[in-house]
């Protein structure tokens, strides 16, 4: 007999990569003193949020409203989500307004309102691999169906796989870009052509294949254009949040988004201001949505983690690790020098104190990916740590 659902027992015992590492570290850090372990497994922001924003935190301590922090609408705080529309429209040369925003826990909660909200048991979610691997939990919260379609080796589209993956029960695709775990972008023609190819499978099947498009690292972009979702893609969910462009991950606040001439706009606004109502974790706390109305951007520099890109990408090189240069997020995913790439992971945090996680997490051995959100002097001080280690196994 089960106390607790067998599903979630089996996704405990297979126990997440990330979560492991996480683990690991928390017990070398006590063995060997934090100061001493390279910890790259985790992807939290390490710039925090902008001045502007607390200005207006201690301007509201000094004067809050009345009544503010009762209730809200489910869609979200009307100010936000044209805030957020603006911060759009400037960003996509869009003209999306507050009706069609729907303010969220996250881009982790919009993914969950997106996909509540049109899943019926039975229709298949298209993942590609690797992945960020809550994704397959996303689409099991929605009664869905995982169907993985590997990238290729430099992780572009593959479209042979995506041949064999796609089906007339295909309800949704997600595409995350710049992706996690790989800093790779995926082009403006690639989202150009993908979209030519969806439509053709929707005319032939008579189905709607919704992009699901998860962009929390909206802002995270180094080098080449930003690529523009609603310039190539018509049956688009933008998906966002400020979680990484801000540095507000913990207070949650996201955001799901479509255009105003979506085909039958008013019944998806609908499902999912339902969704978000019923799934039971609303959208962003009232504070942080008011704080943002006020600040004149959203927009934020971030020349800091183009720094950490750049020496995270040095030190690598200099070790000789073999990857595919990140474009975009703060995320690089190297190939292991071994097949195993459990065994990597193993040795490195075993020998050297140096955390990083196994590719089979995301969906792709043979790799580990590392996070270089963290500060300039870990980077520099592991270079020679990731030289020894890349010996070790030469
Ligand atoms: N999607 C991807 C690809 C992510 O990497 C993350 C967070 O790491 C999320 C979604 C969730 O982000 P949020 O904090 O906005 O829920």
């Amino acid at each position: 007999a089960y106390m607790i659902a067998k599903e979630i027992e089996q996704n405990l015992t297979q126990s997440s990569w990330i979560r492991k590492m996480f683990e690991e570290g928390q017990r070398l850090k006590s063995i060997h003193g934090t100061e001493n372990v390279f910890d790259f497994s985790l992807g939290n922001p390490i710039i925090d949020p902008p001045a502007s924003y607390f200005e207006q935190l201690r301007a509201y301590a000094n004067a809050p409203i009345q009544g503010g922090h009762s209730y809200i609408p489910n869609q979200g705080l009307p100010e936000a989500r044209q805030k957020v529309a603006e911060h759009m429209n400037g960003r996509f040369n869009t003209n999306i307004t507050a009706q069609t925003v729907t303010m969220t826990s996250g881009a982790a909660g919009a993914l969950n309102v997106a996909l509540k909200s049109i899943m019926n048991p039975g229709d298949e979610v298209i993942i590609f691999t690797p992945y960020f691997a809550e994704y397959k939990f996303y689409v099991g919260n929605a009664n869905g169906v995982a169907v993985y379609c590997p990238l290729a080796e430099d992780f572009t589209f593959d479209f042979n796989e995506l041949e064999k993956a796609i089906s007339p029960k295909t309800k949704a695709i997600i595409l995350n870009n710049p992706h996690n775990p790989t800093g790779q972008l995926i082009p403006q023609s690639d989202l150009e052509r993908l979209n030519q190819y969806l439509v053709a499978k929707e005319q032939e099947w008579g189905t709607e294949i919704h992009v699901l498009y998860d962009d929390p690292y909206s802002q995270l972009i180094y080098d080449g254009n930003v690529p523009n979702p609603f310039a190539a893609i018509e049956r688009l969910f933008y998906i966002s949040s400020f979680s990484k462009d801000l540095g507000l991950a913990g207070e949650r606040l996201g955001y799901l988004a479509i255009r105003p001439d979506f085909p039958s706009v008013e019944q998806y606004m609908a499902a999912f201001v339902f969704a978000n109502r019923t799934l039971g974790f609303g959208n962003a706390t009232v504070t942080v949505q008011r704080m943002i109305s006020k600040m004149d951007t959203l927009t934020q520099e971030q020349h800091e983690y183009k720094k950490r890109r750049d020496a995270m990408v040095q030190v690598l090189e200099d070790a000789g690790f073999e990857f595919v240069y990140p474009k975009g997020g703060f995320f690089i995913f190297p190939k292991s020098p071994i097949a195993d790439d459990t065994k990597f992971c193993q040795v490195a945090a075993e020998e050297f104190q140096l955390l990083v996680v196994p590719g089979i997490g995301f969906g792709r051995a043979g790799h580990f990916r590392l996070s270089y959100s963290v500060s300039m002097e870990q980077i520099e001080r592991s270079a020679p740590v990731l030289k020894k280690l890349k010996s070790y196994f030469s």
